[in-house]
């Protein structure tokens, strides 16, 4: 497995080596951050730690700052805490968020909500409302326009929560220049563990920001937002990893070349390739590309004998085979739906990694013509 090339860092990244060694110091340490001994509080120190950099990472105010159990409680702690019963999410929200119920806003053809049909609805009903957009698509890697979305949607009174969990750690993310009224992120697209994940409520410690209520009952931790025994192990590896991911901005700012590099070998070996999103701001590591004519599962499969870890669609929804509903939602035909995968770079990807993609490409797409061409009749 080790010369394995793993490219579906969207899905989840390797863990980081400073995160890595945070997990390991305090899985073995004792103390509750909640006790008032000695043990206790160096738990809470850990915990106060992390914080901050998740913080850092975000432009954030540490109090702010809401652990969960990963990016799918702090999407649903958001939009449930919020307690706003209408809701607007755009078509390509990532399940967390699209399953919570809502009116659908509409995307273009490159998975940029329609801005001119969520300031109709806005204004079609003054019920105070919930907008929620993610900064970056997990399929695709297109930046949202959040600036516009924040500005029309606070001209209709309404928040907006804007889900960056796969946006941090890969560009850099300030959420107060957004304007955003809740974020949010999670430690295994950052290069932490699985299972932890934070809400960020901008002024929520001063009263001065949205208000969200809690979706347990039990202890006060997390201010009452988000009771329950903190994931000490957890969330210091969110902390390690938000620091080094922050430290990290500029080196993975060189992913774009390697996707570069990704997108014009395959247009050299078959121009015909549809690239999702191709003529706006995406993220530097993810592509979403199609191999004419064969099904995004078939690929998915042979790259993996290929030794190249790659998926279709989301890791979310991978095993079903019904195509990506962000590509349909894109209004993408279901011959370029179907034949669609997503590659996604992470920070220990390297050139390399960029070749043997490439070969195993051309090898399956190669193999993929030869077989129609020996068997006319199926
Ligand atoms: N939102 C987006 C955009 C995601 O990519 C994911 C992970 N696939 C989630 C939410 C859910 O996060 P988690 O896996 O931490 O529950």
């Amino acid at each position: 497995m080790s010369d394995y090339v793993y490219l579906d860092h969207n899905a989840t990244t390797l863990v980081r080596p400073e995160a890595a060694r945070a997990v390991t110091a305090v899985i073995s340490a004792v103390g509750n951050p909640s006790s008032v001994h000695g043990p206790g509080r160096a738990a809470r120190k850990t915990m106060e730690e992390a914080r901050r950099a998740v913080a850092r990472l975000l432009n954030a105010e540490p109090a702010d700052v809401i652990f969960t159990s990963g990016g799918t409680e702090a999407n649903n702690l958001a939009l449930e805490g919020s307690g706003r019963t209408r809701r607007l999410v755009s078509a390509v929200e990532h399940p967390s968020v699209l399953a919570g119920g809502g009116e659908v806003i509409p995307v273009d053809h490159n998975g940029h909500v329609d801005l001119d049909r969520l300031e109709e609805r806005l204004l079609a009903d003054d019920t105070p409302a919930l907008v929620s957009v993610m900064l970056a698509n997990n399929e695709t890697g297109v930046i949202a326009p959040i600036g516009d979305v924040v500005a029309i949607a606070h001209r209709h009174g309404a928040l907006v929560h804007c889900d960056a969990i796969q946006a941090a750690g890969k560009i850099a993310v300030d959420v107060i220049a957004l304007g955003v009224d809740m974020m949010t992120i999670s430690a295994h697209k950052i290069g932490g563990p699985s299972g932890a994940g934070a809400l960020i409520v901008p002024g929520i410690s001063t009263s001065s920001g949205a208000e969200i209520r809690g979706m347990q009952f039990g202890g006060g931790q997390e201010r009452g937002y988000r009771v329950g025994t903190e994931n000490l192990v957890g969330i210091s590896g969110l902390g390690a990893a938000a620091a080094a991911a922050h430290a990290g901005l500029q080196d993975f700012a060189r992913l774009a070349d390697l996707r570069d590099a990704i997108e014009q070998g395959v247009k050299g070996i078959e121009p015909r390739t549809t690239i999702m999103g191709e003529d706006v701001q995406r993220l530097p590591n993810t592509t979403c590309l199609t191999m004419p004519g064969v099904d995004s599962q078939t690929q998915v499969m042979a790259f993996d004998l290929a030794g190249v870890g790659i998926s279709a669609g989301s890791a979310c929804s991978s095993g079903k085979t019904k195509a990506s509903g962000v590509l349909k939602a894109m209004n993408m035909s279901d011959e370029v739906a179907s034949s669609a995968v997503r590659v996604s770079l992470g920070w220990p990807s390297t050139a390399q990694d960029v070749k043997a993609f490439l070969a195993a490409w051309r090898d399956i797409y190669g193999r993929q013509n030869i077989d129609k061409i020996s068997s006319p009749a199926a």
